[in-house]
């Protein structure tokens, strides 16, 4: 007879199989040691395939050992001049929630106390836009605005964004906006490792269930965590990415503009990339135009 485990363990491991249920993960298998498949491979009819436990899988789905996020897996960007086909690997496939829906994320992410942020977040801030959009925008974690209204990007920074937007001829409404992280960090401070790797796996889920053609990651955090390094936003900035069979360009973060505006070139360029990839150039938004050589016309 296996022993009792201590309550508080229970609790924890009851906790944790609940907070991969929520990412779409429902099996679980023993958790087998280096020995156990030692031993298994020394002697193979010491295999007892009959003898599964429901256990702790080591790596949520959608956080497979190759999605683990940021400066776990240093260097790990994949460089690309053009923009990979969408096709994304069967690898990827196997790590997605089958018929997921943006309803079914936000349910199963309740009102969260996963990580510490729950503690002084006043609202959590899912997303917002247009589900089915082709163009999603990754931002890092809601501000204080953000925190009071629910929505994300909706101060300062949030109002540079709107302009990007429609400079590029779409409305708010067009897109969907999200953040790597859904709850406030005190005092604006950056999301912290584990408080990322408990909120990514919905991120993930959420750009899944939407399937847009690009994901604009909006300065380092987002950029990092989706592309799994911890490389510095200027090695890969402006470029075409791939994740999960999707095309991804990182650019400054709106926030970052409004530090230094001389950078709004920069990130006038890079959008047109992805108006190019949209089909979007020969519209007009409110605030593009013929196009100064720089661009920075474009985001005053
Ligand atoms: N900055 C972000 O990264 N996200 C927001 O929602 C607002 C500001």
């Amino acid at each position: 007879m296996g022993e009792r485990l201590p309550e508080a363990l229970q609790e924890k491991i009851s906790k944790r199989l609940s907070y991969y249920q929520d990412l779409g993960i429902d099996l679980f298998f023993r958790n087998r040691s280096a020995n156990f498949i030692a031993e298994q491979i020394a002697e193979p009819s010491a295999a007892t395939p009959t003898h599964r436990e429901a256990t702790l899988s080591k790596t949520p789905r959608g956080m497979t050992p190759s999605s683990i996020p940021s400066a776990l897996k240093p260097g790990a960007v994949k460089l690309d001049i053009l923009p990979p086909p969408p096709v994304a690997s069967l690898f990827d496939a196997m790590n997605r929630v089958p018929n997921d829906t943006l309803l079914k994320v936000r349910t199963d992410l309740g009102e969260c106390t996963r990580c510490k942020l729950h503690s002084t977040r006043k609202t959590i801030v899912f997303g917002d836009g247009n589900p089915k959009a082709d163009l999603v925008f990754v931002g890092e974690g809601p501000g204080h605005d953000e925190d009071v209204q629910g929505l994300p990007f909706v101060g300062r920074a949030g109002r540079l964004l709107t302009q990007m937007i429609e400079a590029m001829g779409l409305q708010r409404q067009d897109v969907y906006i999200c953040n790597v992280v859904k709850c406030r960090p005190p005092e604006n401070r950056l999301p912290e490792r584990d408080e990322i790797s408990t909120c990514s796996p919905f991120l993930m889920r959420q750009l899944d269930a939407i399937a847009p053609k690009v994901i604009v990651c909006l300065g380092a955090c987002a950029a990092q965590t989706l592309l799994e390094t911890n490389r510095g936003i200027s090695h890969f900035r402006g470029q075409w990415m791939e994740f999960r069979g999707r095309r991804l360009m990182a650019t400054y973060h709106p926030a970052y503009l409004l530090r230094n505006p001389n950078a709004k070139g920069e990130v006038w360029k890079d959008l047109r990339k992805v108006m190019a990839v949209l089909g979007l150039e020969g519209r007009k938004g409110k605030s593009a135009g013929a196009g100064s050589p720089s661009g920075a016309g474009k985001l005053s």
